[in-house]
């Protein structure tokens, strides 16, 4: 039987993650805890129920959800309590310890106030997706990308996906983290077109503290793909204020692209922090850390088409954005 993947979603359209119109598909689970992640429900591969509080019509009106829900355990005076938590005769939450993501609760809730983050799909159901843009592909030079989470976490659903792209003459790109075995990434390498691969930061200590794990893998894993002569690679480094963005640390990614990559690369894409998916970690109980962060807009872009320019002047090609030509 073929290797299902668990998928958060799936873009049709896509323009940002390598060449031409794509087809986007985001799997669940990540390695890294990046706290600006602004993709909170790809972080865990177990799919999950996310609350969307205002959408709740009210516990008293509607109540569904909670009579639908097969985990109730019984209460200090015998009533049957279900993981979900409501407050003000709202929905607020739901108590993942005791939830066993069936989804029934999601499926009955009349107000899209319960949404299910997360659902498994085979290979042959990507494919149905991917092959709606087919024309797409060809007019635009497009294909499909699989990003997430991360597509080294689930590399025998990846694979197989792209084999069967590549079947049917559909340029494929795996855009990850490279925070994985390097056999993992060698199952990939066979199918996949085209790789975009991030480098956050080069001090390893300031990596663990702002990612939850040290680069030395990432960077042994960028060494070697360096190693492979027809490799096409974009790396991409997403600037975040007060975080990584010192020359210093624009001057040490030179230094290693020059020293190491071998001319590998062949865009280097310089991404500007936003403000996204504040809402997704709420639905999902989930701290948003980058909250409190303060910048002016206009001097960090001016700074980052500063160190663009940097970049530019050491050789190495450089845009700001995720589109590769301009
Ligand atoms: S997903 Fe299932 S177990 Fe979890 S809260 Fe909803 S109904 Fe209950
Ligand atoms: S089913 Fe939806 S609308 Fe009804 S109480 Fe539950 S969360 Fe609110």
């Amino acid at each position: 039987m073929d290797q299902t993947g668990i998928v958060f979603n799936i873009q049709h359209f896509t323009i940002h993650d390598g060449p031409g119109i794509r087809t986007e598909i985001f799997l669940k689970g990540c390695p890294l805890r990046c706290r600006w992640c602004s993709n909170p429900e790809s972080l865990t591969a177990r799919i999950l129920p996310g609350v969307y509080k205002k959408k709740c019509i009210g516990e008293k009106a509607c109540g569904l959800c909670d009579s639908v829900c097969p985990e109730k355990k019984k209460g200090p005076s015998g009533e049957e309590i279900s993981p979900l938590a409501f407050y003000r005769n709202r929905l607020v939450g739901i108590d993942y310890d005791r939830c066993s993501s069936c989804m029934a609760c999601a499926e009955a809730c009349p107000s899209e106030a319960i949404k299910a983050w997360g659902r498994q799909m085979t290979p042959e159901e990507a494919m149905e997706e991917i092959r709606r843009d087919r024309g797409y592909y060809e007019r635009s030079g497009g294909g499909v990308t699989i990003s997430g989470g991360e597509p080294l976490l689930q590399t025998d659903f990846t694979a197989e996906v792209f084999r069967r792209c590549r079947q049917e003459g559909i340029h494929t790109c795996c855009e990850s983290c490279l925070s994985a075995d390097w056999d993992q990434i060698e199952k990939l390498l066979p199918p996949t077109d085209l790789w975009i691969a991030d480098l956050k930061m080069m001090d390893p200590e300031k990596h663990r503290e702002w990612t939850g794990a040290g680069n030395r893998r990432i960077l042994d894993n960028l060494k070697r793909l360096a190693e492979i002569p027809e490799l096409e690679l974009i790396l991409r480094i997403p600037v975040i204020p007060g975080i990584n963005d010192s020359q210093e640390n624009m001057e040490q990614t030179a230094d290693f692209i020059l020293k190491e990559m071998k001319g590998r690369v062949r865009t280097l894409q310089l991404l500007s922090f936003m403000r996204l998916g504040e809402e997704k970690y709420a639905s999902l109980g989930m701290p948003y850390e980058m909250k409190s962060l303060r910048f002016r807009r206009d001097y960090f872009q001016r700074k980052i088409d500063r160190f663009a320019e940097y970049f530019n002047s050491r050789g190495i090609h450089t845009l700001v954005g995720t589109r590769e030509k301009e």
